[in-house]
């Protein structure tokens, strides 16, 4: 199982400010699914995603990615456990903007301790895959929206992370780039084998899912009948 939850419960505040975010969601994703999250705003999407993401902890409950619990994890062994086992795609792309995108893709290696000419050639190679290889050395602010979102999933494949995990990936580009993201998601999923976790409330997305779940007031509900309809790069 690449991500298992079982009963997780997430609570913000208390009194008369508590909020059930996640209300007792179990939630089982085999390696290579490709699930796609829905729901209202105020669902708990952002919440579950933020806890298969290995970011936020659940109130109670149990989160295993790849095997490991990591709600008992201390937060030293997390950072280096996310950076070999999650990729992310934030919807604010999180690039570094004093860095080149190829220095920006080559970072997370650099961070597990790959050396730094090596990081950069494997950089390059994902900059090609996501077809980006004329923009290696610009800076992010030298990009649109639609490069910059490439440049931070190829930033997410770098250590060939077994769980890439999306956040409203189709929300602040155009059609265009969308269903070229869609592609290039089906092509992670397929080529790199990769379990992926994706938010959103654009139903254009769920094309790509292999399994949807939907979020209503903090609980997860299962599709019935999973779509799959193919994306050609
Ligand atoms: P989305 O609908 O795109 O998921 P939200 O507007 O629900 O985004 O949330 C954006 C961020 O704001 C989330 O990371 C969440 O943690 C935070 N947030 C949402 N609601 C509250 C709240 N009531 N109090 C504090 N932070 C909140
Ligand atoms: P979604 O992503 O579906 O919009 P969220 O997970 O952001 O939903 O939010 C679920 C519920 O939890 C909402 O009622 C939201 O206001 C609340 N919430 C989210 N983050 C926080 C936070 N940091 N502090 C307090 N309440 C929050």
């Amino acid at each position: 199982m690449a991500v298992e939850l079982r009963n997780v419960t997430k609570i913000y505040g208390n009194g008369v400010a508590r909020t059930v975010a996640l209300d007792n969601v179990s939630l089982s994703i085999s390696a290579g699914e490709s699930v796609v999250l829905m729901g209202p705003s105020g669902s708990g999407k952002t919440t579950l995603l933020n806890i298969v993401a290995a970011l936020d902890r659940p109130t109670s409950g149990e989160v295993y990615i790849m095997g490991v619990d990591v709600t008992r994890l201390p937060e030293g062994k997390l950072e280096r456990f996310r950076l070999r086992n999650i990729g992310y795609l934030f919807q604010s792309y999180n690039l570094i903007p004093y860095l080149t995108a190829e220095q920006n893709v080559a970072l997370p290696l650099i961070a597990l301790g790959i050396r730094k000419e090596l990081a950069l050639l494997r950089a390059r190679a994902l900059l090609e895959f996501v077809g980006l290889e004329k923009a290696a050395g610009l800076y992010p602010h030298q990009m649109s929206g639609g490069m910059q979102q490439r440049a931070a999933i190829a930033r997410a494949l770098a250590a060939n992370p077994p769980l890439i995990v999306l956040d409203e990936p189709t929300s602040n580009i155009d059609l265009e780039n969308a269903a070229g993201v869609l592609a290039l998601i089906t092509a992670v999923n397929k080529i790199f084998k990769a379990t992926v976790f994706i938010a959103t409330h654009d139903p254009d997305v769920a094309r790509v899912a292999t399994r949807i779940v939907y979020m209503r007031g903090g609980k997860a509900y299962e599709a019935a009948e999973p779509p799959r309809r193919e994306f050609k790069l």
